[in-house]
Protein backbone atom coordinates (compact mmCIF):
# COMPACT_ATOMS: atom_id res chain seq x y z
CA UNK A 1 0.00 0.00 0.00
CA UNK A 2 1.53 3.11 -0.80
CA UNK A 3 1.80 6.01 1.59
CA UNK A 4 -1.05 8.16 -0.17
CA UNK A 5 -3.74 5.07 -0.83
CA UNK A 6 -2.76 4.36 2.97
CA UNK A 7 -4.00 8.22 4.24
CA UNK A 8 -6.60 7.48 2.34
CA UNK A 9 -7.92 4.54 3.98
CA UNK A 10 -7.28 6.04 7.30
CA UNK A 11 -9.43 9.22 6.53
CA UNK A 12 -12.04 6.68 5.12
CA UNK A 13 -12.27 4.76 8.48
CA UNK A 14 -12.62 7.86 10.06
CA UNK A 15 -15.13 9.66 8.33
CA UNK A 16 -17.32 6.07 8.40
CA UNK A 17 -17.40 5.85 11.97
CA UNK A 18 -18.94 9.69 12.11
CA UNK A 19 -21.03 8.86 9.16
CA UNK A 20 -22.12 5.85 11.20
CA UNK A 21 -23.23 7.47 14.33
CA UNK A 22 -25.17 10.13 12.24
CA UNK A 23 -26.93 8.18 9.30
CA UNK A 24 -29.11 5.62 8.45
CA UNK A 25 -26.61 2.21 8.82
CA UNK A 26 -27.72 1.77 4.98
CA UNK A 27 -26.57 4.76 3.57
CA UNK A 28 -22.90 4.99 2.47
CA UNK A 29 -20.61 6.98 3.95
CA UNK A 30 -19.30 10.10 1.77
CA UNK A 31 -16.51 9.67 -0.10
CA UNK A 32 -13.93 11.43 1.84
CA UNK A 33 -11.51 12.51 -0.74
CA UNK A 34 -14.49 14.50 -2.37
CA UNK A 35 -15.43 16.48 1.10
CA UNK A 36 -11.76 17.36 1.37
CA UNK A 37 -11.92 18.38 -2.08
CA UNK A 38 -15.21 20.59 -1.58
CA UNK A 39 -13.66 22.33 1.42
CA UNK A 40 -10.76 22.87 -0.35
CA UNK A 41 -12.26 24.30 -2.80
CA UNK A 42 -14.81 26.36 -0.84
CA UNK A 43 -12.15 28.10 1.37
CA UNK A 44 -9.93 30.53 -0.18
CA UNK A 45 -6.55 29.18 -0.48
CA UNK A 46 -3.52 31.49 -0.45
CA UNK A 47 0.24 30.87 0.08
CA UNK A 48 2.24 33.99 1.57
CA UNK A 49 5.61 33.06 -0.25
CA UNK A 50 5.33 32.37 -4.03
CA UNK A 51 9.41 33.10 -5.96
CA UNK A 52 7.19 32.37 -9.21
CA UNK A 53 8.84 35.77 -10.67
CA UNK A 54 12.20 34.33 -10.83
CA UNK A 55 10.43 32.94 -14.28
CA UNK A 56 8.59 36.16 -15.25
CA UNK A 57 11.83 37.13 -17.20
CA UNK A 58 12.46 34.13 -18.82
CA UNK A 59 12.06 34.09 -22.65
CA UNK A 60 9.22 32.02 -23.61
CA UNK A 61 8.19 31.29 -20.17
CA UNK A 62 4.51 32.17 -19.46
CA UNK A 63 2.48 31.52 -16.26
CA UNK A 64 -0.98 30.60 -18.20
CA UNK A 65 1.08 27.33 -19.56
CA UNK A 66 1.09 24.64 -17.48
CA UNK A 67 4.40 23.35 -16.71
CA UNK A 68 5.93 20.48 -14.89
CA UNK A 69 8.75 20.31 -12.01
CA UNK A 70 10.08 17.42 -14.31
CA UNK A 71 10.74 19.29 -17.42
CA UNK A 72 10.99 23.25 -16.34
CA UNK A 73 11.49 22.77 -12.27
CA UNK A 74 8.56 25.34 -11.78
CA UNK A 75 6.08 24.46 -9.02
CA UNK A 76 3.45 27.43 -10.06
CA UNK A 77 1.60 28.41 -12.98
CA UNK A 78 -2.07 28.78 -13.47
CA UNK A 79 -3.50 25.67 -14.71
CA UNK A 80 -1.35 24.12 -11.67
CA UNK A 81 -3.12 26.76 -9.38
CA UNK A 82 -6.41 25.49 -10.41
CA UNK A 83 -5.58 22.22 -9.89
CA UNK A 84 -4.58 22.67 -6.47
CA UNK A 85 -7.42 24.94 -5.21
CA UNK A 86 -4.51 27.65 -5.20
CA UNK A 87 -6.29 31.01 -5.39
CA UNK A 88 -3.69 33.59 -4.99
CA UNK A 89 -0.65 34.39 -2.83
CA UNK A 90 2.25 36.91 -2.31
CA UNK A 91 4.23 36.88 -5.43
CA UNK A 92 8.11 38.04 -3.87
CA UNK A 93 10.19 40.60 -4.92
CA UNK A 94 13.23 38.97 -4.39
CA UNK A 95 16.57 40.32 -4.18
CA UNK A 96 20.14 38.20 -2.87
CA UNK A 97 22.56 40.24 -0.68
CA UNK A 98 24.72 41.99 -2.15
CA UNK A 99 27.60 44.59 -0.85
CA UNK A 100 26.43 46.73 1.26
CA UNK A 101 28.04 50.32 -0.27
CA UNK A 102 26.23 52.83 -2.72
CA UNK A 103 26.60 50.96 -5.81
CA UNK A 104 25.15 47.91 -3.88
CA UNK A 105 22.23 49.70 -2.70
CA UNK A 106 21.74 51.34 -6.35
CA UNK A 107 22.00 47.62 -8.10
CA UNK A 108 19.43 46.11 -5.92
CA UNK A 109 16.88 49.04 -6.38
CA UNK A 110 17.34 48.74 -9.52
CA UNK A 111 16.61 44.84 -9.51
CA UNK A 112 13.48 45.50 -6.97
CA UNK A 113 12.34 47.81 -9.60
CA UNK A 114 12.76 45.61 -12.54
CA UNK A 115 11.13 42.41 -10.73
CA UNK A 116 7.61 44.58 -9.34
CA UNK A 117 7.63 45.76 -13.42
CA UNK A 118 7.62 41.98 -14.76
CA UNK A 119 5.05 41.19 -12.04
CA UNK A 120 2.71 44.15 -12.59
CA UNK A 121 3.59 43.36 -16.54
CA UNK A 122 2.48 39.64 -16.12
CA UNK A 123 -0.74 40.87 -14.45
CA UNK A 124 -1.15 42.97 -16.78
CA UNK A 125 -0.85 40.60 -19.89
CA UNK A 126 -3.11 38.29 -18.59
CA UNK A 127 -6.44 40.35 -17.32
CA UNK A 128 -8.47 37.43 -17.81
CA UNK A 129 -6.45 34.67 -15.30
CA UNK A 130 -5.03 36.91 -12.50
CA UNK A 131 -5.73 40.11 -10.56
CA UNK A 132 -3.47 42.95 -8.76
CA UNK A 133 -4.96 42.89 -4.77
CA UNK A 134 -4.60 45.70 -2.64
CA UNK A 135 -6.45 45.40 0.04
CA UNK A 136 -7.61 42.55 2.50
CA UNK A 137 -11.18 42.89 0.85
CA UNK A 138 -9.60 42.10 -2.66
CA UNK A 139 -9.18 38.58 -2.33
CA UNK A 140 -12.80 37.00 -1.61
CA UNK A 141 -13.78 39.48 -4.39
CA UNK A 142 -11.08 38.22 -7.45
CA UNK A 143 -11.38 34.63 -6.37
CA UNK A 144 -15.14 35.11 -6.75
CA UNK A 145 -14.50 36.21 -10.18
CA UNK A 146 -12.14 33.02 -10.77
CA UNK A 147 -9.01 34.74 -11.22
CA UNK A 148 -6.12 34.22 -9.31
CA UNK A 149 -5.04 36.85 -6.50
CA UNK A 150 -1.88 38.70 -6.86
CA UNK A 151 -0.49 40.82 -3.60
CA UNK A 152 2.96 41.52 -3.30
CA UNK A 153 5.93 41.26 -1.00
CA UNK A 154 9.76 42.09 -0.71
CA UNK A 155 12.02 39.45 0.96
CA UNK A 156 15.04 41.49 1.19
CA UNK A 157 14.80 45.60 1.44
CA UNK A 158 18.54 46.03 0.79
CA UNK A 159 17.35 48.26 -2.16
CA UNK A 160 16.00 51.21 -0.04
CA UNK A 161 19.12 52.15 0.61
CA UNK A 162 21.02 53.54 3.70
CA UNK A 163 19.91 57.40 3.93
CA UNK A 164 16.38 57.60 5.82
CA UNK A 165 14.74 59.79 3.67
CA UNK A 166 15.48 57.85 0.18
CA UNK A 167 14.20 54.89 2.11
CA UNK A 168 10.86 56.03 2.86
CA UNK A 169 10.46 57.41 -0.82
CA UNK A 170 11.38 54.10 -2.26
CA UNK A 171 9.00 52.32 0.29
CA UNK A 172 6.35 54.89 -0.93
CA UNK A 173 7.00 53.92 -4.33
CA UNK A 174 6.72 49.97 -3.56
CA UNK A 175 3.12 50.29 -1.79
CA UNK A 176 2.05 51.99 -4.77
CA UNK A 177 3.28 49.42 -6.99
CA UNK A 178 1.06 47.00 -4.84
CA UNK A 179 3.52 45.56 -2.30
CA UNK A 180 1.51 44.94 0.70
CA UNK A 181 4.36 42.70 2.88
CA UNK A 182 7.78 43.20 3.35
CA UNK A 183 11.10 41.77 5.44
CA UNK A 184 14.12 43.90 5.89
CA UNK A 185 17.13 40.97 5.43
CA UNK A 186 18.00 37.48 3.39
CA UNK A 187 21.02 35.48 4.27
CA UNK A 188 23.42 38.02 4.68
CA UNK A 189 22.84 41.21 7.42
CA UNK A 190 22.33 43.73 5.73
CA UNK A 191 22.01 47.63 6.52
CA UNK A 192 18.58 47.24 8.20
CA UNK A 193 18.85 44.16 10.46
CA UNK A 194 21.16 40.89 11.15
CA UNK A 195 20.23 37.29 9.73
CA UNK A 196 18.94 34.20 10.83
CA UNK A 197 22.45 32.92 9.09
CA UNK A 198 25.19 34.86 10.35
CA UNK A 199 26.39 35.94 14.27
CA UNK A 200 24.79 39.43 13.38
CA UNK A 201 26.37 42.43 14.09
CA UNK A 202 22.89 44.92 15.37
CA UNK A 203 21.94 42.67 18.06
CA UNK A 204 18.29 43.08 16.26
CA UNK A 205 17.69 46.37 13.90
CA UNK A 206 20.01 48.63 12.98
CA UNK A 207 18.59 52.34 14.08
CA UNK A 208 17.53 52.39 10.70
CA UNK A 209 15.83 49.24 10.57
CA UNK A 210 13.82 50.41 13.35
CA UNK A 211 12.27 53.49 11.22
CA UNK A 212 12.01 51.14 7.99
CA UNK A 213 10.13 49.06 10.51
CA UNK A 214 7.97 52.00 11.85
CA UNK A 215 7.28 52.97 7.85
CA UNK A 216 6.26 49.39 6.74
CA UNK A 217 3.13 49.77 9.66
CA UNK A 218 2.70 53.45 8.50
CA UNK A 219 2.51 52.17 5.08
CA UNK A 220 -0.54 49.08 6.05
CA UNK A 221 2.09 46.67 4.81
CA UNK A 222 2.52 43.32 6.87
CA UNK A 223 6.13 42.77 8.84
CA UNK A 224 7.76 39.72 7.65
CA UNK A 225 10.45 38.02 10.27
CA UNK A 226 11.24 35.24 7.85
CA UNK A 227 15.37 35.08 7.06
CA UNK A 228 15.62 37.70 10.16
CA UNK A 229 17.92 36.14 13.47
CA UNK A 230 16.19 35.93 16.69
CA UNK A 231 16.52 39.17 17.72
CA UNK A 232 15.26 40.82 15.00
CA UNK A 233 12.14 38.76 15.58
CA UNK A 234 12.12 39.65 18.85
CA UNK A 235 12.48 43.13 18.68
CA UNK A 236 10.11 43.00 15.05
CA UNK A 237 7.44 41.63 17.51
CA UNK A 238 7.94 44.31 20.41
CA UNK A 239 7.84 47.17 18.19
CA UNK A 240 5.20 46.46 15.31
CA UNK A 241 2.40 48.09 16.13
CA UNK A 242 0.26 45.17 14.30
CA UNK A 243 0.40 41.26 14.29
CA UNK A 244 3.57 39.84 12.21
CA UNK A 245 4.09 37.31 9.69
CA UNK A 246 6.82 34.55 9.38
CA UNK A 247 6.56 34.15 5.75
CA UNK A 248 7.87 31.15 5.30
CA UNK A 249 9.28 29.40 8.35
CA UNK A 250 9.23 26.08 10.21
CA UNK A 251 9.61 25.16 13.53
CA UNK A 252 12.97 24.24 14.90
CA UNK A 253 11.06 21.74 17.57
CA UNK A 254 10.65 19.49 14.19
CA UNK A 255 14.30 20.31 12.42
CA UNK A 256 16.86 21.93 13.84
CA UNK A 257 18.07 25.09 12.29
CA UNK A 258 19.03 28.45 12.17
CA UNK A 259 15.92 30.08 9.65
CA UNK A 260 13.44 27.74 11.67
CA UNK A 261 12.44 29.32 14.50
CA UNK A 262 11.77 27.98 18.29
CA UNK A 263 8.57 26.97 20.69
CA UNK A 264 8.45 29.30 23.01
CA UNK A 265 9.35 32.25 19.73
CA UNK A 266 6.13 30.84 18.15
CA UNK A 267 3.86 31.12 21.40
CA UNK A 268 4.70 34.80 21.98
CA UNK A 269 4.28 34.89 18.15
CA UNK A 270 0.92 33.99 18.47
CA UNK A 271 -0.14 35.84 21.71
CA UNK A 272 0.41 38.86 19.52
CA UNK A 273 -2.12 37.63 17.18
CA UNK A 274 0.82 37.10 14.08
CA UNK A 275 1.08 34.32 12.10
CA UNK A 276 3.50 31.13 10.82
CA UNK A 277 3.35 29.77 7.15
CA UNK A 278 4.97 27.05 7.25
CA UNK A 279 7.72 26.69 4.80
CA UNK A 280 8.44 23.17 2.85
CA UNK A 281 12.60 23.43 3.12
CA UNK A 282 14.52 23.28 6.24
CA UNK A 283 12.44 20.05 7.06
CA UNK A 284 15.73 18.11 6.91
CA UNK A 285 19.55 18.00 6.51
CA UNK A 286 20.82 19.74 3.03
CA UNK A 287 23.01 18.32 0.73
CA UNK A 288 25.08 20.01 -1.98
CA UNK A 289 25.42 18.59 -5.66
CA UNK A 290 28.33 20.68 -7.87
CA UNK A 291 26.38 18.82 -10.86
CA UNK A 292 23.12 20.41 -10.14
CA UNK A 293 24.21 23.66 -9.08
CA UNK A 294 26.14 23.75 -12.52
CA UNK A 295 22.90 23.00 -14.37
CA UNK A 296 20.51 25.28 -12.36
CA UNK A 297 22.76 27.82 -13.04
CA UNK A 298 22.48 27.23 -16.68
CA UNK A 299 18.71 26.33 -16.15
CA UNK A 300 18.17 30.41 -15.20
CA UNK A 301 19.73 31.67 -18.36
CA UNK A 302 18.46 29.06 -20.86
CA UNK A 303 15.00 30.32 -22.50
CA UNK A 304 12.03 27.99 -22.99
CA UNK A 305 12.93 25.03 -25.47
CA UNK A 306 13.70 21.93 -25.87
CA UNK A 307 17.41 22.93 -24.28
CA UNK A 308 15.77 24.21 -20.98
CA UNK A 309 13.75 21.01 -20.96
CA UNK A 310 17.36 18.87 -21.56
CA UNK A 311 18.76 20.88 -18.21
CA UNK A 312 15.90 19.98 -16.45
CA UNK A 313 15.28 16.71 -16.61
CA UNK A 314 18.91 16.22 -15.78
CA UNK A 315 18.40 18.38 -12.33
CA UNK A 316 14.96 16.40 -11.66
CA UNK A 317 17.32 13.15 -12.06
CA UNK A 318 19.73 14.01 -10.08
CA UNK A 319 16.91 14.65 -7.13
CA UNK A 320 15.36 11.63 -7.41
CA UNK A 321 18.18 9.74 -6.09
CA UNK A 322 20.16 13.07 -4.38
CA UNK A 323 17.29 15.55 -3.07
CA UNK A 324 18.37 18.68 -1.66
CA UNK A 325 16.81 17.67 1.02
CA UNK A 326 15.67 14.36 2.32
CA UNK A 327 12.28 15.50 2.72
CA UNK A 328 8.50 14.14 2.19
CA UNK A 329 4.50 15.10 2.70
CA UNK A 330 4.46 13.42 5.98
CA UNK A 331 7.38 15.80 7.29
CA UNK A 332 5.87 19.02 5.99
CA UNK A 333 2.72 17.82 7.33
CA UNK A 334 4.75 17.21 11.20
CA UNK A 335 6.12 20.68 10.68
CA UNK A 336 2.48 21.86 10.24
CA UNK A 337 0.89 19.61 13.19
CA UNK A 338 3.74 20.62 15.71
CA UNK A 339 2.76 24.07 15.56
CA UNK A 340 -0.65 23.92 15.41
CA UNK A 341 -0.85 21.59 18.50
CA UNK A 342 1.10 24.15 20.14
CA UNK A 343 -0.73 27.42 19.38
CA UNK A 344 -3.83 26.22 17.21
CA UNK A 345 -5.51 26.54 13.88
CA UNK A 346 -5.73 30.81 14.25
CA UNK A 347 -1.61 31.25 14.09
CA UNK A 348 -0.53 28.87 11.60
CA UNK A 349 -0.55 28.89 7.86
CA UNK A 350 0.74 28.06 4.18
CA UNK A 351 4.06 29.77 2.88
CA UNK A 352 5.95 26.50 1.11
CA UNK A 353 8.72 29.05 -0.61
CA UNK A 354 7.19 27.60 -3.77
CA UNK A 355 9.31 28.18 -6.94
CA UNK A 356 11.88 29.37 -4.56
CA UNK A 357 13.44 25.67 -3.03
CA UNK A 358 9.97 25.05 -1.65
CA UNK A 359 8.41 21.72 -2.58
CA UNK A 360 8.88 17.74 -1.08
CA UNK A 361 8.32 14.13 -2.26
CA UNK A 362 4.68 13.74 -2.35
CA UNK A 363 4.23 17.05 -2.72
CA UNK A 364 5.61 18.64 -5.86
CA UNK A 365 4.10 21.48 -6.52
CA UNK A 366 0.90 23.34 -5.90
CA UNK A 367 -1.33 21.03 -7.85
CA UNK A 368 -0.83 18.84 -4.48
CA UNK A 369 -2.38 21.20 -2.47
CA UNK A 370 -5.32 19.55 -1.68
CA UNK A 371 -3.36 16.92 0.23
CA UNK A 372 -2.92 19.01 2.96
CA UNK A 373 -6.56 19.98 3.74
CA UNK A 374 -7.36 15.69 3.85
CA UNK A 375 -4.85 15.28 6.16
CA UNK A 376 -6.09 18.31 8.32
CA UNK A 377 -9.85 16.37 7.84
CA UNK A 378 -8.32 13.85 9.07
CA UNK A 379 -6.46 15.04 12.23
CA UNK A 380 -9.72 16.59 13.29
CA UNK A 381 -9.69 20.16 12.41
CA UNK A 382 -13.18 21.31 11.26
CA UNK A 383 -13.88 23.42 8.32
CA UNK A 384 -13.80 26.57 10.04
CA UNK A 385 -10.19 25.74 11.28
CA UNK A 386 -8.74 24.59 7.82
CA UNK A 387 -10.38 27.91 6.40
CA UNK A 388 -7.91 29.91 8.67
CA UNK A 389 -5.03 27.74 7.95
CA UNK A 390 -5.16 28.32 4.06
CA UNK A 391 -5.83 31.86 4.34
CA UNK A 392 -8.03 33.22 6.43
CA UNK A 393 -5.44 34.33 8.61
CA UNK A 394 -3.34 36.01 6.43
CA UNK A 395 -6.34 38.47 5.71
CA UNK A 396 -7.00 38.92 9.33
CA UNK A 397 -2.85 40.20 9.17
CA UNK A 398 -3.49 42.26 5.91
CA UNK A 399 -6.88 43.68 7.48
CA UNK A 400 -4.84 44.47 10.26
CA UNK A 401 -1.91 46.18 8.66
CA UNK A 402 -4.81 48.32 6.60
CA UNK A 403 -6.31 49.41 10.24
CA UNK A 404 -3.53 50.81 11.56
CA UNK A 405 -2.65 52.30 8.08
CA UNK A 406 -1.13 56.24 8.46
CA UNK A 407 -1.04 55.52 12.15
ZN1 LIG B 1 13.29 32.90 1.45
Amino acid sequence: MTRSSHRFAALSLTVSLLAACAMPPETDPPATTADARAIHERALVLDTHLDTPAFFDLPGWKITDRHSVATDTSEVDIPRMKEGGLDGGFFVIYTSSGPLTAEGYAVAKAHMIRRSDAILRVVRENPDAMQLALTADDAEKIAASGKRIVYVSVENSLGVGDDAAGMRSFMAELYKRGVRMASPVHVKQNQLADSANEPGRFGGFSPLGKQWLAEVNRLGMIPDASHASDAVFDQMLELSTTPIILSHSGPKAVFDHPRNIDDARIRRLAEKGGVIMINSIYLAPRTNNAEREKLSAELDKTPVGPRREEIARKIHAINQVSPVEKADFEMYMASMLHVLKLVGPDHVGLGADWDGGGGVAGMEDVAALPKITERLLAEGYSEADIRKILGGNVIRLLRAAEAAKGR
